[in-house]
């Protein structure tokens, strides 16, 4: 099941891992907006979605 990440400033991730999903989002919130986010913190942060629907 992917999962997807919204930031507030409209960034948006989506992978196939949780491992990838942290990773990249813990990029984007140092490197964005200079805030550590833990692993627990991203994956709370994280939708589920259908890989193949698109909205
Ligand atoms: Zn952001």
């Amino acid at each position: 099941m992917a999962k997807q990440v919204n930031c507030d400033c409209g960034f948006m991730v989506r992978t196939q891992s949780d491992d990838e999903l942290v990773r990249h989002v813990q990029l984007h919130a140092r490197d964005i907006h200079q805030m550590e986010v833990p692993r627990e913190k991203a994956l709370e942060m994280a939708k589920p979605v259908e890989a193949t629907v698109t909205i």
